[in-house]
């Protein structure tokens, strides 16, 4: 199910009367109130260094732990996606890097607590302003590499939407 079955309280008038009406939509039986339901956005960067190669780094966390993966995360309200990608590489391996060109978007699920969510992430080809200070954050991933396009083989990537990103960059 999704957070949409799950709500049954309005958050205005607080009775118990949202009622799924679609995949995207719920509304309030009493006062009219209409909850939608957006996909979140992800913001993902293929970083490559100047020999081309992909800079990967390994899941430390289920779902797909220990296979290899591309940074991102989130983007927060009022933060535009090629920022997101920014601070999340920021965060997650201590470089600078610049989303220099929008590649594509692939949409996304998971369950967290048995609830439906619906990613949709954006990848972007990023360039390294500074990686003088590189260092993993061991609490997302354990570690990190820079493959070279003829090492990069599909199967070593855990989740689906990155395979697929991995697939539809370098045409596997
Ligand atoms: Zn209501």
């Amino acid at each position: 199910m999704d957070i949409l079955d799950a709500y049954k309280f309005c958050p205005i008038c607080g009775k118990p009367t949202l009622k799924k009406e679609n995949n995207h939509l719920a509304q309030c039986q009493t006062c009219g109130y209409r909850l939608y339901l957006n996909p979140s956005i992800g913001a993902v960067g293929m970083v490559f260094d100047d020999k081309g190669r992909l800079l990967v780094v390994r899941r430390s966390k289920e779902p797909a732990k220990d296979t290899w993966h591309i940074p991102g995360g989130f983007v927060e309200v009022g933060e535009t996606i090629e920022a997101a990608v920014s601070r999340e590489i920021k965060e997650e391996l201590n470089i600078e890097v610049k989303a220099e060109e929008y590649l594509f978007s692939i949409p996304n699920s998971y369950q967290y607590r048995g609830i439906e969510r619906y990613p949709l992430d954006f990848f972007f080809k990023c360039k390294i302003i500074d990686m003088s200070a590189m260092k993993v954050d061991l609490s997302e991933n354990s570690d990190f590499a820079f493959l070279p396009p003829e090492e990069i083989r599909l199967e070593d990537f855990g989740l689906p939407s990155i395979k697929e990103a991995i697939k539809r960059y370098f045409h596997k």
